[in-house]
């Protein structure tokens, strides 16, 4: 196995254009895992551990530029306002070690849909930001995952950073686990509340082959609110409201029976999920950050 060490970007991109069956590695917490386990020897290791860029990120006017390699731990640590969703969904990952190491793009790379940035990311509104020595791409996170741990890079492609949406309202991310740390999904469901468009985005993980937004349960919400003025008055949303919120999210998924639940349990915890986070959310925007203009 040969090792590549690029020490800028374009010697990365120039690396993959010229070994496009190079394995990227960054943080290596999933890479080191399949090595470890014999599950792959690819002949080139292409280490992006060099490339301090890709451990920083910008805060524009509307959106985060986060590199490829930002750890969780510095997302939780400092783009909290920014992005609670992601900030939520980071604290779940793993051990602090892993946090530590591990970061979106390598998420974004393994594609894994039981990855907790995923459901984040659908939630917020985000786009990757591919790049190869033929130029950049923005790839749209709807666009991005196109099968079980597949994704739409080509194989000449390295993540650069991902473009988020910056919160404009309350974002919540909730996981079902076996125990509370150190644990993979059995699901996990993103919710965010976009009060300047008066839209609701969602994100379902690991309940159908790759990460998904529950889009007719994001649909019959966005009229329910918008014919009952909520937005304006914030009022409570009603039970039935929410129950069909629910029922939709869950018809959502497409889940598999495995060693960590069964496809109905699933479906199941998806819908409660889904009715808890418009709760928490919907509470936070009627109460602060919200202008109390004509509230009921
Ligand atoms: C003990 C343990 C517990 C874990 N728990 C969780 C968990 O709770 N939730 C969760 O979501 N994940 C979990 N993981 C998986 C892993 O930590 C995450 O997927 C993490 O985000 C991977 O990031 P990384 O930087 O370590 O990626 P790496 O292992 O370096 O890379 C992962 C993949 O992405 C590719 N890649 C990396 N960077 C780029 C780039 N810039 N451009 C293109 N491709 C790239 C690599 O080639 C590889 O295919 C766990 C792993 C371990 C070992």
């Amino acid at each position: 196995m040969d090792f590549l060490r690029p020490a800028s970007w374009e010697e990365a991109l120039a690396a993959k254009a010229e070994h496009p069956t190079a394995v990227p590695i960054a943080g290596g917490t999933d890479v080191m895992v399949e090595i470890n386990f014999d599950h792959r020897r690819p002949e080139y290791l292409l280490d992006l551990n060099r490339i301090g860029e890709l451990t920083e990120w910008q805060v524009e006017q509307d959106h985060v530029r986060l590199g490829a390699s930002v750890p969780y731990s510095a997302i939780m640590e400092h783009l909290r306002a920014e992005l609670p969703g992601l900030a939520l969904a980071s604290h779940t990952v793993a051990s602090p070690q892993i946090r530590n190491r591990g970061g979106v793009g390598g998420n974004l790379g393994t594609a894994s849909p039981a990855g907790d940035a995923h459901p984040a990311l659908l939630a917020a509104g985000a786009e990757v930001e591919a790049e190869s020595v033929r130029g950049t791409r923005m790839i749209p996170i709807d666009d991005f995952y196109t099968g079980v741990k597949r994704n739409a890079l080509a194989p000449d492609e390295l993540i650069r950073a991902v473009r988020i949406t910056k919160a404009d309202g309350p974002q919540q991310y909730s996981k079902v686990g076996t125990r509370n740390a150190m644990v993979i999904a059995v699901c996990a469901f993103g919710l965010a509340l976009h009060p300047e468009t008066r839209t609701v985005r969602t994100g379902i993980g690991s309940a159908a082959p790759t990460p998904v937004r529950a889009k007719a349960a994001e649909d019959f919400l966005n009229a329910a609110l918008d014919e009952g003025g909520f937005w304006e008055s914030g009022r409570i949303i009603t039970p039935s409201v929410a129950k069909q919120f629910a029922e939709l999210a869950s018809g959502a998924c497409n889940p598999i029976d495995d060693v960590r639940g069964t496809a109905k349990y699933r479906r199941h915890a998806v819908g409660i999920m889904a009715r808890r986070t418009l709760g928490w959310t919907w509470e936070q925007y009627r109460g602060a950050g919200r202008t109390l203009e004509g509230a009921a």
